[in-house]
């Protein structure tokens, strides 16, 4: 990785602060907007914020900044707390900015007293062109010098619902020559005749979202109000109605966001992918959302562990998506079931295995793990084996069936080839073999050299089940650059679906349950299963080969 990291210097600041006894207990809080799933960088910020309070003694909030009343929904609020429960954190209280919209509005008239707030008729043209540019002072509005009377009873009527959207503003009296421009004289409410998922129609002026944040982190007493860097000209602002307000002093510190290869991750941006349905929902798996991390079969295990790998940046960086895929890999080879599942099947026969003979052989589930004990698969005369595990003419070093080679059968017994049959075009269909009895998984076969170990499934028990397979949701490295075209860049190859045939065991597969179809990938159950009709997602491949499938 190349990204400048630090070991963690939010972990550093909190020391230092508890050292200096200037808090008893730290409190953070996780403060998603409800206008869309949750997606990895919001995990990031899950657990850098959960991680310091559970690290140094101290609680969490989970606090909706629902301070827009027209892209809020009451199904992402439900979405947001079940994604965070999943991936393994508890929340002390459960805030909504919205429940503030009374103290705020008394904070505004309380500013507007004290001579430090005007209402202002300026259109958002005229307000605009007022701000000046990075490199030129702005203007005063004609409104500015209101009498404090006046923008008492203007900003009353505006709360009254007497002006339409957009006629009236409340602005913060700061400085239009200010060298940030966050600080000539941002808005801090505009008119909205909106209804809004929790207040309703109680309101039709909202606060900015500037005017709310850094409140609402005081009002929790918010020791340590971690945001990303985006927010670093903002602080200025927050901490300037902190101290004209006289209110509890929240410190704000940045780190940067987190972006990973082949993905985006914006709201906004995955909105656009899921209303116009290039993905199956915000859970699609192919998505960097929680919920499709999750569905796809990652665990919340790997996705902690993969943000505890990558620390805290300070400067904005891009992550190789292999980094999560390694973390979720080495999650799942720990817990994962072994199952076997043939996707591309060549039928052999064994033909000194008596007709209508079956039997039941053993077979570990879990190498790394003795605990999860083993499973009996069904063996007889007809069994598939892949198609890239036979070869007519093997090349070098080729371990598998071949002609006149021999290869063990997993958990079963040695065949060795003994001829080849052919369609009309030419093409395999049926590959007869004998098996040695004497082979069987477990015994002492010291004299018979096998190299190569294949896994199998029984024809006549096979279960046939959907694969999916999915590969990276886009075609360039990094997005997010070409943002206007990202459509262009999706991979259209992105998902592939497939018949399998199982083992039978896995008929009784559930949700919760991790596997890996050995020689294949990890899997695990889709939602769109049914009872007659079995779907596994592809989870990640055993092995990175997309690195170099890349260069090719
Ligand atoms: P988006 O641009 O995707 O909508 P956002 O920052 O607007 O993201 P919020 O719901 O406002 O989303 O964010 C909630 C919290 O998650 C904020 O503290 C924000 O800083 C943090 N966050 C959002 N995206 C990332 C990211 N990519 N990396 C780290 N933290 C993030
Ligand atoms: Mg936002």
């Amino acid at each position: 990785m190349t990204e400048e990291k630090s070991a963690n210097f939010l972990e550093e600041i909190v020391e230092k602060d508890l050292e200096a006894g200037k808090y008893k207990h730290i409190i953070t809080r996780f403060p998603p907007e409800p206008n869309g799933y949750l997606h990895m960088g919001h995990a990031k910020s899950i657990c850098l914020n959960f991680g310091l309070a559970l690290k140094y003694g101290g609680k969490t909030n989970l606090r909706f900044d629902d301070t827009n009343p027209v892209t809020e929904e009451t199904e992402y609020v439900e979405g947001i707390k079940n994604d965070i429960k999943w991936l393994g954190f508890n929340w002390s209280d459960e805030f909504y900015a919205s429940d503030y919209f009374g103290k705020l509005y008394e904070f505004a008239v309380t500013l507007i007293k004290n001579g430090l707030a005007y209402v202002d008729d300026s259109t958002s043209e005229e307000i605009a062109k007022q701000k000046g540019t990075p490199t030129q002072p702005g203007t005063n509005s004609p409104y500015r010098d209101r009498s404090i009377e006046e923008n008492l009873q203007l900003f009353a009527e505006m709360k009254a619902g007497k002006y339409k959207d957009g006629e009236k503003v409340l602005r913060a009296k700061v400085d239009m020559a200010h060298v940030n421009m966050h600080m000539r004289d941002p808005l801090m409410y505009r008119i909205k005749h909106a209804h809004h998922h929790r207040t309703g129609d109680t309101w039709c002026i909202y606060p900015m979202y500037d005017f709310a944040h850094g409140q609402s982190d005081s009002i929790e007493n918010i020791t340590h109000s971690i945001c990303t860097l985006e927010f670093v000209p903002h602080r200025a602002l927050y901490d300037w109605f902190i101290e004209k307000l006289n209110i509890y002093p929240s410190h704000q510190y940045e780190f940067a966001r987190l972006n990973m290869t082949y993905t985006v991750m914006s709201k906004r941006k995955l909105l656009k992918l899921v209303s116009e349905k290039y993905v199956d929902g915000w859970d699609d798996p192919r998505m960097p959302t929680i919920s499709g991390m999750r569905r796809r079969g990652y665990t919340p295990e790997s996705i902690r562990e993969f943000c505890d790998k990558i620390g805290i940046a300070k400067r904005e960086n891009l992550i190789d998506i292999s980094l999560l895929e390694f973390c979720v890999r080495e999650h799942l080879n720990k817990i994962a079931l072994r199952r076997m599942v043939v996707v591309d099947p060549l039928k052999v026969v064994i033909t000194n295995y008596p007709e209508g003979k079956s039997e039941m052989l053993s077979s570990e589930n879990n190498p790394e793990d003795h605990d999860a004990g083993s499973r009996e698969m069904p063996f007889s005369r007809e069994i598939y084996i892949e198609q890239d595990d036979f070869m007519e003419v093997p090349a070098k070093k080729y371990f598998r069936l071949a002609p006149g080679q021999m290869v063990r059968l997993k958990s079963a017994y040695i065949i060795r080839c003994e001829e080849v049959i052919k369609d009309a075009s030419g093409k395999v269909i049926t590959v007869n073999c004998t098996y040695i009895p004497e082979s069987k998984s477990g015994s002492d076969v010291s004299g018979i050299n096998v190299k190569g170990v294949i896994h199998w499934v029984s024809i006549a028990e096979a279960l046939p089940v959907e694969i999916r397979s999915y590969d990276r949701l886009f075609n360039v490295e990094n997005p997010a650059l070409i943002d206007d075209n990202m459509l262009d860049a999706l991979n259209p190859d992105s998902l592939n679906k497939k018949i399998a045939y199982a083992e039978p065991s896995l008929k009784n597969a559930t949700a919760d349950e991790r596997f890996q179809f050995m020689r294949t990938g990890y899997f695990c159950i889709d939602s769109d299963s049914t009872k007659d009709k079995l779907v596994f997602n592809r989870t990640v491949t055993l092995r990175d080969t997309w690195a170099k499938e890349g260069k090719k």
